[in-house]
């Protein structure tokens, strides 16, 4: 599904990867969950194009709904995967640090449910080590296709980061800003639950990073697109609070 010119949504119900295509090249930013795979392959051949023309793999950050199958990616198209250094070694196999908030806050929630067992059947319960990984900085444009900005925006992991393409003024923001909550089931742009955060307080702080990127869409890690611009987006994240 096209969402913004040349961008495709991609989605297994639980949380979004996205295809950017740029003068015959394929930019993806995330990785869906490990089985996800077929979704790509489907997609990308159903724009015309091969596995050979996908260049690059950007993550926003290394959580295992968003790393996917870069691995994979990365093996069997030649693909380049990047991420911001401070999650660098979380893709690479090394194991997090704790999260700030309790899973059994959720537990009597249905989408926790839903949401858990998508993610169980897709294959994201741990990480698939990415072996060769490269690094990005806050402020970086990256030539891959699309050009991306990084915008380094941490809190929901170390190394989380939103990515600009200035010229179709489009911001996908990882899990920094989402437009669903995959544990309560919320619609409208908030942060990640705590349970699902490294540093909650850090993540609504680092809205403010957002709020003066120019874009009038937000492609979020999980939820629908949003179309009404980054400022409205973070003051109804920050309006929203923790979860
Ligand atoms: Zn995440």
């Amino acid at each position: 599904m096209e969402v913004a010119q040349g961008i495709h949504r991609l989605t297994q119900g639980v949380s979004n990867f996205y295809l950017i295509e740029d003068g015959g090249k394929v930019l993806l930013v995330d990785a869906g969950a490990p089985r996800d795979w077929d979704l790509l392959v489907g997609a990308v051949s159903s724009l015309g194009r091969a596995l050979d023309d996908l260049e690059a793999v950007l993550l926003t950050h290394a959580h295992s709904d968003h790393t996917g199958f870069a691995e994979r990616a990365r093996t069997s198209a030649n693909a380049r995967v990047w991420v911001h250094q401070a999650d660098a070694e979380v893709a690479r196999g090394s194991k997090p640090g704790k999260n700030d908030g309790r899973a059994p806050t959720y537990l009597l929630r249905a989408e926790f449910y839903r949401t858990l067992f998508t993610l169980m059947r897709r294959g994201a319960m741990k990480i698939v080590p990415v072996q060769e990984v490269s690094t990005f900085a806050e402020g970086d444009t990256l030539d891959v296709p699309g050009r991306p900005r990084a915008v380094h925006a941490p809190g929901h992991t170390p190394g989380s980061a939103a990515l600009l393409i200035e010229e179709r003024r489009v911001l996908l923001s990882g899990d920094v800003l989402v437009t669903w909550n995959p544990l309560t089931g919320r619609v409208g742009p908030q942060i990640m639950p705590s349970g699902l955060n490294r540093d909650t307080p850090q993540a609504l702080g680092s809205l403010d990073a957002l709020s003066d990127v120019p874009a009038d869409v937000v492609l979020p890690g999980h939820g629908e697109p949003w179309t009404g611009g980054t400022a409205e987006a973070v003051r109804q994240a920050k309006v929203a609070g923790p979860s």
